[in-house]
This record gives C-alpha cells, sequence and structure tokens, in this order.
C-alpha cells in the first residue's frame, strides 16, 4: 500500500496528482473463500481487517449489495463515547475507543477522530440519578467520566440555555475523551487496508440466498453467481433478520428508520457533542460547519432509509427550548438509516445455529462508536469458532437464558 504522507501530498502536487492509486481494489469475485463476509459497512470492513491482520486469514470476501459505507455507516451523527452502564458493554465499546484513538495511524487514513467530549444533559431529576449511577460503574471500569453542575455545563456550552421552563438542565454525565470521526473516513480506512492485506471487497452484488449441508453452512447466492465458504459472517445491521431467514433461524431484532438532520453551515458555535436524552435530540458541530442534529427512531418497523417531515419538527422543537439559536437555522438535508433493535439494547455478537455462520448485529442506534471493537471481537470469534472475551457475553443465547445486557438507560435513545 502506498503510504500517505505529507511527502506524498507535496509529490503529487508537482505532478498534477496523477501517481495516487485507487485506495483499494475492485476485483473479479472468487468462486470459493475461507470466510465470506456479508455487508460492507464499518463492522464487516472492521472484522475483514482484524481477521487478515490479526489472524493471518486474507481468503476473505466482503460481499456488499450497493456500495461500501453506504448503509448506517455512511448515515449515522458519528457520536463515539464508552459511558455504558455494564461492564460487558464498557468492555467493549471502551476497547473501541481506545482503537478509535491510534486508528488515523494504524490505517495510514486520516479518520478525523476529534476526542471533542461527550456531555449528557440530565433535564429530569430521574436522568440525574441515572447518570450519577453510570458515572460511579465508569469509575469502577476503569472508564474515565464524570458529572458536570449546570454551571460547568453552561461554561463548556455558552449557547445553551440551561433554565427552560419544561426542563432545565440539572447537570450532565461529561466523557473527555469521548469526540466524533468522520464516518464515511472509517469505512474507507478498513476498506483500503483490508484490501492491502488481500481481502476482496465485491460492491454492486446482492447476497440472495445462504447454502448449507448437514447443518453446516457451505455458501452464499449472490446476484453476480454463487460462492462458497467455511466460514460467514453476517454483519448487515438493519437487514439482520432477512439474512437469518436465509440461514433458517430467527432474531430477537426489530429493524426501524432512524433519522437525522444538519443545518446550514454556520460560524463555530459548539465544540462538544451534546446529548437532550429527556427532550430526545441531539447535535454537535461539523467542520463544515453545520449542525448536525440527531432525531427520533420511527414509531413502525420499516426499512426505509427515509427521512420524514415530522421528525424534524418534533427534534427541532425539542431543542429549541435548550439551543434558543438554532430556532432560526435552516434545514439542509434529512436522511435515515435502517437500524436493528435488541429488547435490551445490547448487540448480538457471536456463533448463530447455522454451524461455521456467526453474527454481529444489534447495535441499534449506537454502532458506529463500536466499530474497531465489534470487527476485533468478531474477527477473533471467526479465527477460533469460538467467542473471544469481548464477545462472550452477547451471544444470541443470551435472549434464551434470560441473560439480558440491559443498556436502555445509556443506549436506549442515545446514540
Ligand atoms: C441516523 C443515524 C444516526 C446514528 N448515530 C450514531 C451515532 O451518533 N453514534 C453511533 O455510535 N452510532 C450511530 N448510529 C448507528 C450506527 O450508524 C450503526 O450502528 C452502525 O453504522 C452499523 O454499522 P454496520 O456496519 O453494522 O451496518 P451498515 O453500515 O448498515 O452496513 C451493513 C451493510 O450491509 C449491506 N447489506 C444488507 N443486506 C445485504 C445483502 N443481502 N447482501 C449484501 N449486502 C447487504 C448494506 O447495504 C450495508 O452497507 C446511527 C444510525 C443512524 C441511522
Amino acid at each position: 500500500m502506498k503510504k500517505y504522507s505529507a511527502f506524498a501530498i507535496a509529490r503529487e502536487a508537482m505532478r498534477g496528482h496523477s501517481g495516487w492509486k485507487r485506495a483499494w481494489r475492485s476485483p473479479e469475485m472468487k468462486k470459493s473463500y475461507e470466510v465470506v463476509i456479508v455487508g460492507a459497512g464499518g463492522h464487516g470492513l472492521a472484522t475483514a481487517y482484524y481477521l487478515a491482520k490479526n489472524h493471518g486469514i486474507t481468503n476473505i470476501a466482503v460481499i456488499e449489495k450497493g456500495w461500501l459505507g453506504g448503509g448506517n455507516t455512511g448515515r449515522n451523527t458519528t457520536i463515539i463515547r464508552s459511558n455504558y452502564l455494564q461492564d460487558e458493554s464498557a468492555a467493549i465499546y471502551e476497547k473501541a475507543r481506545g482503537l478509535y484513538e491510534g486508528l488515523s495511524n494504524e490505517l495510514n487514513y486520516n479518520i478525523m477522530f476529534s476526542p471533542r467530549g461527550v456531555m449528557m444533559l440530565a433535564q429530569t431529576e430521574h436522568e440525574l440519578r441515572g447518570y450519577h449511577r453510570i458515572n460511579q460503574a465508569n469509575a469502577i471500569q476503569g472508564v474515565a467520566t464524570e458529572m458536570l453542575t449546570p454551571e460547568q455545563v453552561k461554561a463548556k456550552v455558552p449557547i445553551m440555555e440551561i433554565n427552560g421552563p419544561r426542563y432545565p438542565v440539572l447537570g450532565a454525565l461529561w466523557q473527555a475523551r469521548g469526540g466524533t470521526a468522520r464516518h464515511d473516513a472509517v469505512a474507507w480506512a478498513y476498506a483500503r487496508a483490508a484490501s492491502d492485506l488481500g481481502v476482496d471487497i465485491i460492491q454492486q452484488t446482492e447476497v440472495a440466498g445462504i447454502t448449507q449441508s448437514g447443518g453446516q453452512v457451505t455458501g452464499v447466492q449472490t446476484t453476480r453467481g454463487d460462492v462458497a465458504c467455511k466460514k460467514l459472517g453476517l454483519v448487515v445491521a438493519g437487514h439482520s433478520g432477512v439474512l437469518a431467514q436465509m440461514a433458517g433461524f430467527r432474531l430477537p431484532i426489530e429493524s426501524v428508520s432512524l433519522q437525522a438532520l444538519v443545518s446550514e453551515p454556520i460560524k463555530p458555535c459548539i465544540d462538544v457533542v451534546v446529548m437532550a436524552n429527556t427532550v430526545h435530540g441531539y447535535l454537535s458541530q461539523s467542520d463544515k460547519g453545520e449542525l448536525v442534529i440527531g432525531g427520533g427512531a420511527d414509531g413502525y418497523n420499516n426499512y426505509t432509509q427515509r427521512g420524514s417531515f415530522h421528525h424534524i419538527e418534533e427534534t427541532v422543537r425539542a431543542l429549541i427550548e435548550t439551543f434558543p439559536i438554532i430556532s432560526r437555522l435552516k434545514q439542509l438535508r434529512q436522511w435515515g438509516g435502517i437500524v436493528d433493535m435488541t429488547g435490551d439494547r445490547s448487540p448480538i455478537i457471536g456463533k448463530t445455529p447455522l454451524g461455521g455462520c456467526f453474527i454481529n448485529c444489534g447495535w441499534g442506534t449506537g454502532g458506529f462508536k463500536s466499530i474497531p471493537g465489534s470487527g476485533w471481537a468478531l474477527a477473533a470469534t471467526i479465527a477460533s469458532g469460538e467467542p473471544d472475551a469481548l464477545a462472550a457475553p452477547f451471544g444470541l443465547d443470551r435472549f434464551a437464558e434470560g441473560r439480558f445486557i440491559d443498556e436502555s438507560v445509556a443506549a436506549g435513545v442515545a446514540h
């Protein structure tokens, strides 16, 4: 892989940028692979990269029905944090956050990781108590968080109205090393590094069936023909139920469209991420100056990737009391992504009832932040055939055993 560097930029500037190579290869699909990953979102690409890098397995195809990063990975509001309640969650989200810190260097691609701090506002007594509890849990888990007073909140975010009539700010849970990253760049960086290690990324190819023999996966049927494989990873977020049906099992997952919007660009006015979960809205400012605003999920199951007018209205109405300045902003665009929600708001990572078939899904509204950790864990699980320590608590069997990892406070609304 040609290294991106300041020197390379200078050299290419001198020769009219004629020397850049394609970031990843577009190979013909082979007839068989050791591992096939379905879904070239962040999680699928990270899984392929860590399979190659950590476990030396390079005979891999990542098969994507659209373009890589075109699912939720390229549609989210890019919040990265690890301040969850349960120990199992803290372990995998903090692993991911830690990997994000060094990812630009490791992948030689600027993913624009910006640990600007994530603030989760408490606007009811109940919420305040909940955040105190998470803060205590985080201290024990070794995740650095702290509680802020309303005055400290105001000092960090001067544009915030903390004495709103309905929902005054009572405090906030603050993670100083949380933040954002450029979502497309995360997908592109993993794609480039994985491709360089020999992984074939096959775009515009839909998996339409899964073949099996004697309870063991044997391959996939795609819109470009059949492919044999020894191991299969299903990493398709909102389409997990569809792929599980092809493999012959059911998942405790609901698919809904989650929406977001951005405003017109304005001068820098907020340099942290703020989440206001009681009123249900959150915002940060992109490098272009747009306010990136997260909205709600549709109240019914669906597979659309569209925004809808009532969500803009609801979300902006919810945020205006706390951020009066946004009342005059024009909205630039809105969109939706199909998220995969589990009942306990925690992911599913591990084995499935079909031998050789592994799954990674259920990240719901909050799986951008976990991409490196989840890819790391699923790669280890696929390589050894058994869940690694990070993945083990998140097995599908927990739903049959009633062993839930309840993150409804830390993740139910928040991202
Ligand atoms: C509006 C919105 C805001 C969000 N905000 C945040 C946030 O701030 N922070 C956070 O951490 N998370 C956030 N999330 C959640 C996060 O985006 C997802 O959890 C994460 O991106 C999931 O990544 P993935 O790789 O699993 O899925 P995806 O990126 O959706 O990738 C799955 C891929 O599988 C492909 N696929 C599906 N079916 C098939 C098939 N049959 N054959 C081949 N390919 C197939 C799809 O085309 C897709 O590209 C948000 C999501 C949305 C929609």
